[in-house]
């Protein structure tokens, strides 16, 4: 009986759920998002296992949502915008992610691309991003706390980075692990932020200024 009502309950949930996310995939088409595989992965991406439950039920409005530590899952249209940025010259082998947070853009990135690097300075995200990555059975995502101004030189170099957090400036570690061209996006500002998008040339490197964008700061140092 009980289990009965709850499947119902359950399929009810799926079925809103899946028109809701039809909608979001409309509004970022209508906003300018032309690839289909950054659309696609999008869609069958389940962005409310991301969130705390207090927060799921927002999962596909197409807004910044909270994650604790003063952190937010950004917004699916900046996600979706950054990604396709990343890829725009061609697929990617190994990216950088400066920034896990709850691991939504992770996801998004390691069914695009080969591999995914991705480093975070709060280890609480980081460890449930993990979980979640793991559910989800994607594997090919490699996970390191530090802090990511720094990028992950190791692991480097990259054919793409993407940073989910703004610096004043570029730090030049950044810079200096990008492959031949290799692109990076990131936001950049103190109050007033533009994305921006760095290739990696034979003669040095050219920038894009993208749009305006709203990003958390990128911190130094690391929190356990
Ligand atoms: N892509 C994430 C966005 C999280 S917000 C998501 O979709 O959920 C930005 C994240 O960058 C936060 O988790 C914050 O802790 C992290 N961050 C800020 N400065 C950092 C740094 N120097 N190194 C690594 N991560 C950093």
């Amino acid at each position: 009986m009980v289990r009965a009502v709850n499947s119902v309950e359950l399929k009810g949930i799926g079925m809103t759920s899946q028109r809701t996310r039809e909608r979001l995939i409309q509004r970022l088409v209508e906003q300018g998002i032309a690839s289909t595989e950054v659309l696609d992965v999008i869609r069958s991406t389940p962005r409310h296992l991301f969130l705390d439950e207090a927060m799921a039920h927002r999962a596909y409005e197409d807004v910044a949502l909270p994650i604790g530590f003063q952190q937010t899952l950004s917004q699916p249209y900046i996600v979706a915008r950054m990604t396709e940025l990343l890829l725009a010259a061609g697929p990617r082998q190994r990216v950088l992610e400066i920034g896990t947070g709850s691991g939504y853009q992770t996801a998004v990135l390691a069914q695009l691309v080969g591999e995914v690097y991705s480093v975070e300075r709060i280890r609480p995200l980081q460890q449930k991003a993990r979980q979640r990555l793991r559910q989800l059975k994607l594997r090919n995502v490699h996970m390191h706390h530090a802090d990511g101004g720094m990028g992950w030189e190791e692991r480097g170099p990259f054919d793409g980075i993407l940073a989910t957090a703004a610096p004043e400036r570029i730090p030049e570690d950044l810079l200096q692990q990008l492959a031949p061209e290799g692109r990076l996006v990131i936001p950049v500002g103190h109050r007033t932020q533009h994305l921006q998008v760095v290739t990696r040339t034979h003669e040095g490197f050219e920038t894009e200024i993208v749009e305006a964008v709203h990003f958390v700061p990128l911190r130094p140092g690391t929190v356990r």
